[in-house]
């Protein structure tokens, strides 16, 4: 086998290297969307109506779940999912601290108390032994986050909801289509909240949020409380939101829904491309990488990567220099965050999430990233890092193969 190929400076080196790219998603699927978004103003139909059921029956195909009811937000689809799971004022629901913040501000917004317990290291997923100690005789609710694309451990949860008579809540807002165990994100739970914020996976052309779920009760109560709980005919049972989907909204995403398979796989591929070049060039060592658990399906809306040794803050400047994006999720851990001093958590309570705070450090995996530019990543890192870069052939071959040579 030949030695590594030496190529410094071959790997596109002039142009900037953006974090996420969506016109680059668009230039493929233009045609599409613009058909689709006609069809809404020849019918003039903006709220709610054919394309909104639609998508509905199609989410639910997809997730495989009975329901799928449409809103404004993911973060709507959390409050909402909250309120139809029973969750009352001062009911403590458990989640993460290493999550946007919308997971602890739902449960906040519907006046249930937020309770934090540290991540597994590895996935940066909720931790089950943590979630287990923190439960209580007021826990309504425990609401795993399957972080970056990849499902939360769920069995020990599941175990736990049968044992406490517990619902779960999922919130999947960066994993649709994630698997755990063959099973995909929105039927791990009671009910699953996705979020079609424009930089998810499946992103809208603006705000949207969908629920799944197979209870038929709980179906009827996310129906109407994203109308102001009306059951139909003004008959208001419950005081609920204006939490609509948009038709506008239905009809791009049930374009995108179609292509959603193919740029999973093209997130894998560049993750895969990642590794075997983080790993042939010997990075490894200050930069871990992200690990997918046995048993899943991850979907990469990140590629988290850590940078330890202290060295992150020098990593980005020269990244930033060097003109590629990269980006910090999360900076801070919510139970640091000063909207919730009043739940009393300080610093050094939750270890783990903090260490990730400040070690954490995403790379650009959208779909249509070039190879190229992929390569000028690493390349970045190489310089940021003060290593030689170098290119093995064929880049994506797999990195033992190569090591071996
Ligand atoms: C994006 C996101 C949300 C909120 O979704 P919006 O559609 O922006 O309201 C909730 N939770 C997580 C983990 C998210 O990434």
């Amino acid at each position: 086998m030949s030695p590594s190929n030496p190529r410094d400076g071959s790997a596109d080196s002039g142009s900037p290297v953006p974090f996420i790219d969506l016109v680059a998603q668009y230039g493929t699927i233009r045609n599409e969307v613009r058909e689709a978004v006609d069809r809404c103003f020849e019918t003039q139909t903006f709220i709610l109506g054919d394309e909104v059921v639609q998508l509905e029956h199609e989410i639910a195909a997809y997730c495989d779940s009975a329901f799928a009811i449409g809103c404004a937000s993911g973060t709507d689809a959390l409050i909402l999912a909250l309120l139809a799971a029973g969750v009352k004022p001062g009911d403590e629901v458990i989640t993460s601290p290493f999550t946007f913040f919308a997971s602890a501000g739902a449960i906040h917004r519907v006046g249930a108390i937020p309770v934090l317990v540290d991540i597994d290291p590895v996935s940066f997923n909720i931790d089950p032994a943590c979630v287990e100690k923190a439960i209580t005789s007021r826990t309504a609710a425990i609401m795993p986050v399957h972080i970056f694309g990849q499902c939360a451990e769920m069995e020990p949860l599941w175990r736990m909801a049968g044992a406490y008579d517990i619902p779960i809540i999922e919130d999947s807002a960066q994993a649709i289509g994630a698997e755990y165990r063959g099973r995909r994100t929105g039927v791990l739970g009671t009910i699953g909240c996705f979020s079609f914020f424009p930089t998810k996976n499946l992103g809208g052309a603006g705000d949207g949020g969908i629920m799944t779920t197979d209870n038929p009760e709980i179906a009827a109560r996310l129906k109407r409380l994203r109308v102001h709980g009306d059951t139909g005919g003004y008959n208001h049972v419950e005081v609920g939101f204006n939490s609509r989907l948009d038709a506008l909204q239905a009809a791009v995403l049930r374009v995108k829904l179609r292509h959603l398979d193919k740029w999973t796989d093209g997130r894998a591929r560049n993750a895969e491309r990642y590794e075997n070049l983080i790993q042939a060039n010997g990075l490894d060592d200050v930069i871990q990488l992200p690990q997918t658990l046995p048993g899943r399906r991850h979907v990469f809306n990140q590629f988290t990567t850590r940078i330890t040794g202290g060295r992150r803050a020098e990593v980005m400047k020269s990244l930033k220099e060097q003109q590629i994006g990269c980006a910090v999720y999360y900076p801070i851990p919510l139970h640091l965050q000063k909207c919730f001093a009043y739940l009393g958590y300080k610093q050094g309570d939750l270890p783990e999430a903090e260490r990730a705070a400040e070690e954490v450090l995403s790379l650009p995996i959208y779909t249509e990233l070039p190879a190229v530019h992929l390569e000028r990543v690493v390349q970045g890192l190489c310089k940021a890092l003060d290593r030689p870069y170098t290119l093995p052939f064929p880049a994506s071959a797999p990195a033992v193969q190569r090591k071996a040579a």
